[in-house]
């Protein structure tokens, strides 16, 4: 990792791409939990394998909504699963 990257401050979840919640500050987890896909920081995304292994779980069963409510409510929006990957960095694919 350079420097630049410790010090930036993440609020896109790096397995599903939701953005509301900062996961990562200063290359640090901050134990956010994704109200997305359920994952905790530094859990299932401490590296690209082990954050591949749990998106593709996660999306294998469905891409459910680890928080139900705010999954309708985005939902209702228009949530689309695939706009929403696609603001993972490019580091995290
Ligand atoms: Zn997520």
């Amino acid at each position: 990792m350079s420097v630049e990257d410790e010090v930036e401050t993440e609020a896109v979840c790096r397995v599903c791409g939701y953005d509301g919640e900062v996961f990562w500050e200063g290359g640090w987890p901050t134990a956010a939990i994704c109200p997305c896909c359920g994952n905790e920081s530094d859990v299932g995304d401490a590296s690209v394998m082990g954050l591949r292994n749990y998106r593709g779980y996660w999306v294998g069963h469905g891409a459910q909504w680890n928080d139900s409510l705010e999954g309708r409510r985005r939902k209702q929006q228009g949530w689309d699963l695939l706009e929403q990957m696609a603001q993972i960095p490019s580091r995290w694919r």
